[in-house]
């Protein structure tokens, strides 16, 4: 069967939403030092106003954290953009995300990576990402909800592992659940500045670099943030 050329059925609103799209990757985040033509694709591409609350959905675009409930919210487009990058995924890697949140960033893995295991500890927050992930046909995503500083032992090792929450050291099971040759991504630091950690495991130990200043809200469970119970 002949496929149909996508702008002819493409609403007006789609549309829009296509060039605001556009318009994020080209102001807020390639001009940030993300360069990752994969990245940027998917940036252009994952739907990123029905990822935020439906009040908010005309901010959605913009260079800006925004509230997703709980508490919690959706990181600003660069930063995803960097965590991304640094992670360099190839596609046929097996991802694990700590903390789903919205849902965003790990529909952006989905675009990337050949599975994507998503872990967040919000009952709810898991519910609706989950829903809304399979929505949009993200079907090599599977979201759970537990205290990811676990890790999901069930399917490690991971190729790459990324945790979009703050914390003052990597939890042990995670780095026990990266592959040799893999690469974890975690904000580490103090509640109200971390910086971007790259971890690399190679055959006999791990290699670190902090890049990026950014704020994350805190990673909450065992192997989290300190005195702060899952
Ligand atoms: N990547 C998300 C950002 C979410 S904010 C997005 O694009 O929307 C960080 C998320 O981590 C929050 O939803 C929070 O509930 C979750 N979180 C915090 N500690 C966690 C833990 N131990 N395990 C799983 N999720 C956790």
């Amino acid at each position: 069967m002949r496929q149909m050329p996508s702008n002819s059925v493409r609403s007006p609103a789609a549309s829009r939403e296509e060039s605001a799209r556009r318009e994020m990757v080209e102001r807020f985040v390639a001009p940030r030092g993300v360069d990752d033509p994969r990245v940027l694709a998917a940036m252009r591409e994952v739907p990123r106003h029905l990822f935020v609350p439906e009040p908010l959905r005309g901010k959605a675009y913009g260079d800006h954290s925004l509230p997703i409930g709980f508490g919690q919210t959706i990181s600003q487009p660069y930063v995803v953009g960097i965590m991304t990058s640094r992670l360099a995924i190839e596609p046929g890697h097996k991802v694990l995300e700590i903390g789903t949140g919205s849902g965003y960033q790990t529909a952006v893995l989905s675009r990337l990576a050949r599975t994507v295991y998503s872990l967040e500890r919000l009952d709810e927050l898991a519910r609706r990402s989950s829903a809304l992930l399979r929505q949009l046909g993200c079907q090599n995503v599977s979201v759970k909800a537990f205290d990811g500083t676990y890790g999901y032992p069930a399917a490690a090792p991971y190729d790459r592992i990324l945790v979009t929450a703050g914390t003052d050291e990597v939890p042990e099971p995670l780095l026990a659940q990266l592959a040799v040759g893999g690469r974890l991504v975690v904000p580490i630091g103090p509640p109200d500045r971390q910086r971007i950690r790259v971890v690399r495991r190679r055959k006999t130990d791990f290699a670190q670099e902090d890049g990026e200043a950014v704020v994350f809200v805190p990673l909450v469970g065992k192997f989290g943030r300190a005195g702060i119970p899952g």
